[in-house]
């Protein structure tokens, strides 16, 4: 009687150390911040087959460009019993009293593509600085001279800024020489193309349609500045920049009315960052994730542990790879051409 008490005792504890150690019982919640921006359904797919081959569960909400929609979102999701956080953060600074919450209630929170710096989260995303490097470059190739505009990001996030000092660093010597002149500058609310569209409108009234390229800051605000740029006539002689791989920008590539998109694979960011918030939910410090850096550009210099992955820069010259990769059907892309 007594041994097989305690076998059964022994018993219980091996399923109840499985268990523990099993990511069936972990759930991930993730809050988008604008998921009608064609690339998350890219991240999101990559994250939904990660948990799923670690038998984890997803769940997600959309914040639809509104932070205070974020900030219920993440309560949300808590509610229903998430062990760990992904956040693409709306607005950096508002989603802060979210990331609080989730803290005090022991559950780590990875901020995704964004920085998170108050209080901070685990920050994976792509060198943001190097893709504002690659789209000036690639525009400073066909325009070396002239009058420049640009359509930075949403003043909510800090790639915007990221991105602006990146095309900076290219541009400024150029500037300083008095070769490139910046005739416009204006972020893009919630990275709207119409309102990308609507600026890169005003700055060409304003330039007399004297304007020679436009460093727009991703692929939905380069559509935007294209469309105000066709209806001057324009589409094609000026160079245009973007990021994020669009299927509608590869296409405008192949058709020369965009210059350079750069490629950020977001299936490898999806599938690390859901690896990533898997280990933290079964209690891996911050620092002990493999490959962690630590970071400390962002605005409030907080060092933080995070993990850079390497950007692309797509051009007409090598759309190949893009195909090749299996990002994008060769009829999708090459569509018109
Ligand atoms: C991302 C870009 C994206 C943009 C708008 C940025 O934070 O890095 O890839 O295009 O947000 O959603």
């Amino acid at each position: 009687m007594k041994t097989s008490f305690t076998l059964s005792l022994a018993a219980l504890a091996t399923a109840l150390s499985l268990t523990a150690a099993r990511a069936a019982d972990v759930v991930v919640g993730v809050s988008w911040s604008n998921f009608q921006e064609e690339r998350w359904k890219t991240d999101e797919a990559a994250i939904k087959k990660a948990l799923e081959a670690a038998g984890a569960k997803y769940i997600s909400a959309d914040a639809q460009s509104s932070a205070s929609k974020q900030l219920s979102d993440v309560e949300a999701l808590i509610a229903q019993g998430a062990n760990a956080l992904i956040i693409l953060a709306q607005d950096s600074d508002a989603i802060g009293p979210a990331i609080t919450k989730a803290q005090n209630e022991g559950i780590p929170v990875v901020g995704y593509d964004r920085l998170i710096e108050n209080p901070y989260a685990y920050y994976i995303t792509f060198d943001n600085k190097e893709v504002g490097r690659m789209q000036a470059s690639e525009v400073l190739k066909l325009a070396p001279k002239g009058n420049y505009i640009f359509i930075k990001g949403s003043s909510a996030d800090p790639n915007a800024d990221f991105l602006f000092s990146g095309q900076m660093e290219v541009l400024k010597p150029h500037i300083d020489k008095g070769e490139i002149k910046n005739v416009g500058e204006a972020y893009t609310d919630s990275w709207l193309p119409a309102n990308a569209q609507k600026n890169t409108e005003q700055f060409l009234t304003a330039a007399k349609n004297d304007v020679q390229a436009v460093v727009a800051s991703n692929d939905g605000t380069a559509g935007g500045a294209v469309a105000a740029l066709a209806a001057q006539g324009l589409a094609g002689s000026v160079p245009v920049s973007g990021q994020d791989a669009d299927f509608a920008a590869l296409n405008r590539i192949a058709l020369g009315t965009q210059t350079v998109s750069v490629w950020k694979d977001s299936r490898e960011l999806g599938r690390k960052a859901a690896e990533i918030a898997l280990q933290l939910a079964k209690g891996t410090a911050l620092d002990k994730v493999p490959g962690t850096t630590t970071f400390t550009g962002g605005p409030k210099r907080v060092a933080m542990n995070s993990t850079f992955l390497k950007p692309i820069p797509i051009t007409r010259d090598n759309l190949g790879v893009i195909i090749e990769a299996g990002w994008a059907p060769k009829a999708t892309v090459c569509q018109g051409v």
